[in-house]
């Protein structure tokens, strides 16, 4: 367990820094912002939403290496999905930080996301791992209002 951890530790630092789709979006049509005052991480999610797909997704911002890395492996993971099946890999993803883990939950269906499973130990690091996914669905609903975790 101890090597798996370390495993997901060096991808987390590694997404941390050398974020993957770490720009601005030129042609973005659905953006969002998203704070989470509790750690300081601020971030900006772009979307190309083409009908009910997620085309293209781009994020920038500054935060703590989890919400960075977070944000990297968000986009990797919801490029060419629908907007149902991203949100439905928050909602797993959400089950498993939160230790909600009863018998709907499949850790398979989170790829490399389950790096993150760890963060479960550290309650208030939670919102800085969920902090892109809460933009990321503001940016689908078209929302204004910047997000906040508090
Ligand atoms: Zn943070």
């Amino acid at each position: 367990m101890s090597d798996l951890r370390e495993l997901y530790q060096q991808v987390i630092l590694d997404h941390n820094k050398e974020p993957r789709n770490f720009q601005k979006l030129e042609g973005a049509n659905h953006t969002a912002e998203g704070y989470n005052p509790l750690c300081g991480d601020e971030i900006t999610v772009y979307l190309q939403v083409e009908g009910d797909m997620i085309g293209n997704i781009s994020f920038q911002g500054s935060g703590c290496a989890i919400s960075k890395a977070s944000a990297s492996l968000m986009t990797a993971s919801v490029k060419g999905k629908t907007k149902a099946e991203a949100e439905a890999l928050f909602h797993t993803f959400h089950k498993m930080l939160t230790g909600q883990t009863d018998s709907a939950f499949d850790p398979r269906e989170l790829g490399k996301l389950a790096v993150f499973s760890g963060v479960r130990e550290f309650p208030v690091r939670v919102k800085c791992a969920t902090l892109p996914w809460h933009t990321l669905r503001a940016a689908l609903e078209g929302k204004e209002e910047k997000v906040s975790t508090e």
